[in-house]
């Protein structure tokens, strides 16, 4: 308890059941827009039960997008939910995984800190949890704490019980449990189950977490009569069932559970002080959205993994909020790197009915021959381009290999090339460790006046999120302006090259790249200015 006078941050836990991957984020980040449009101060933190430290080395194809924070957290995607919804940077804080939690308290028991006792799950793992979870809600009115996985994961056990005795320590009047959970709809019998969402509140119960507000999420509306069978067996009253449909878009989550009474019971049963709701944003965006169905643009991005949405679910998220912003629906075309390197006639084909290219992030050498060449065929057949990361170091390369050094590489992927454009950054040299060692995180960007980068973001100084390990190789910046690149924003301190753009004497269109990524600091009411340009140029 806090000493007298000081804020009580309440918390709420959302937790999840039946299956993973309906949304509990979203509904999470949804709470908080909600929350925070009373006017509270509100944070938000992912509890990941993987034994990994951080996201930074998990395979996008398998668990979607590495997220960057300001302060250089490599996190879930989930913390670019959260900082769509509350428009708020988050940090390192609001993104805890087992294995940073466990790293700890080992490193601990070896430098002899348990004093010769048992080290255990309970206390010891779980102390340690609870401590980060409560770091995390200091000089906060509402910390939501969500938890990966779904409740009866063997992984997601001690999180649970961490979270489970926050409740107890901190009192009912502090704390609420949410549970997401999932109704199916049997096409052949038409009609919706709760059987699934029945047992998954069975099980949250089984382990000690009485949930007082249900996030049932199916793909079409179900019935009153699923809302009150929830009731029933969860022990919520029916005002605290949040029916959670299909939305048309994500940004309409947060006015369906404002409209749904979420925040007036979240705001009795916590007794939160703060204002009405002003949802008013989320209403204008879903205008917007509207109105931008009349038109189509669709940009092709270059990448190697096509099967999973989530892996570049920032980079889509940016486009298509530019999209709206600049009055038109943004379709986006996957376009296969490896494709390109097997096939001759397919990137002129494929490119037939796309009015942009974008190249984002990416490591290792698969499919990298194409993008060089996707990266090449934008700059000489004046296709607008915006190239993120690894967009930015395959144009130098092209544009190197295009002023006549055929050799022309990144050490990443030819560690031997004769004339490496990009190269391992000085400080990276050395590094055997690969999670956590990247240039992470928000670094400075001056940007020369009089050219395209200035006027797409019309100021000289900016601050953007990095990961990445290896740099443009100032040596060849000549060479790079006689393929047709120019250098126009470096890091101040460093001098380390960010941003090359096409030179004015070649007329093109829009032809950018940054070695940050600027997805990151993207929101809905405000895409990056970037994205925006590149959409308002294609169009
Ligand atoms: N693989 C490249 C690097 O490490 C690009 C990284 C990225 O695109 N995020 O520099």
């Amino acid at each position: 308890m806090p000493e007298k006078g000081l804020l009580q941050t309440k918390y709420i836990f959302v937790t999840g059941g039946v299956l993973s991957g309906i949304g509990k984020g979203i509904a999470a980040a949804s709470i908080g827009a909600i929350l925070k449009s009373r006017g509270l101060k509100v944070n938000i933190q992912k509890c990941d039960p993987y034994l990994n430290v951080d996201s930074g080395t998990l395979n996008p194809a398998e668990h979607g997008e590495c997220f960057v924070t300001i302060d250089g957290a490599e996190t879930d995607l989930d913390l670019g939910h959260y900082e769509r919804f509350l428009d708020q940077e988050l940090t390192q804080k609001s993104s805890l995984m087992s294995g940073r939690v466990l790293r700890e308290v080992l490193e601990d028991e070896r430098a002899g800190k348990y004093l010769g006792k048992t080290v255990q799950f309970v206390p010891h793992v779980t102390d340690l949890m609870k401590k980060k979870i409560k770091d995390a809600a200091e000089g906060f009115d509402v910390h939501i704490v969500e938890v990966g996985g779904t409740v009866g994961d063997i992984e997601a056990t001690t999180f649970l019980e961490a979270i489970r005795e926050i409740g107890i320590e901190l009192g009912r009047e502090n704390t609420l449990f949410a549970h997401a959970v999932y109704i199916p709809y049997l096409d052949t019998s038409k009609e919706f189950k709760t059987k699934p969402a029945q047992n998954a509140l069975k099980d949250v119960r089984a382990v000690g977490i009485f949930p007082e507000l249900v996030l049932a999420r199916s793909e079409r509306p179900a019935p009153l009569s699923a809302k009150k069978k929830l009731a029933l067996f969860s022990g919520a009253s029916e005002q605290a069932i949040a029916m959670l449909p299909n939305a048309e878009s994500i940004y309409q989550v947060p006015l369906s559970i404002e409209l749904q009474g979420i925040g007036n019971f979240l705001a009795d049963r916590l007794n939160l002080e703060g204002g009405s709701a002003d949802l008013s944003k989320w209403e204008d965006l879903t205008d917007k959205i509207a109105a931008s169905k009349k038109k189509t643009v669709t940009i092709g991005m270059v990448i190697k993994y096509a099967d999973n949405e989530d892996s570049y679910y920032s980079v889509n998220e940016a486009l298509r909020t530019a999209g709206w912003h600049a009055g038109a629906t943004v379709k986006i075309k996957p376009i296969n790197a490896e494709k390109i390197e097997s096939d001759k006639d397919y990137l002129s084909e494929a490119l037939k009915d796309v009015d942009g290219m974008l190249i984002p992030g990416g490591f290792g050498s698969r499919g990298i021959e194409g993008k060089i060449e996707a990266a090449a065929y934008a700059l000489t057949n004046n296709i607008p381009y915006l190239g993120i990361c690894l967009g930015l170091q395959v144009a130098a390369i092209a544009a190197a290999r295009k002023a006549g050094l055929k050799d022309a590489n990144s050490t990443e992927f030819d560690p031997s090339c004769t004339e490496p454009v990009v190269h391992t950054m000085e400080d990276q040299k050395g590094k055997e460790e690969t999670g956590g060692t990247m240039r992470l995180g928000n670094y400075d960007c001056k940007i020369e006046e009089g050219n395209l980068a200035h006027k797409i973001y019309n100021q000289d100084l900016i601050k953007e999120r990095h990961r990445h390990r290896y740099e443009i190789n100032s040596k060849y910046l000549p060479d790079l302006a006689t393929g047709g690149l120019i250098l126009t924003g470096t890091n101040p301190g460093s001098n380390l090259p960010e941003i090359l753009e096409a030179k004015p004497e070649l007329n093109h269109p829009f032809y950018i790249g940054v070695q940050y990524h600027p997805e990151f600091t993207s929101r809905p009411n405000h895409p990056n200015p970037l994205f925006l340009s590149l959409i308002q140029a294609v169009l």
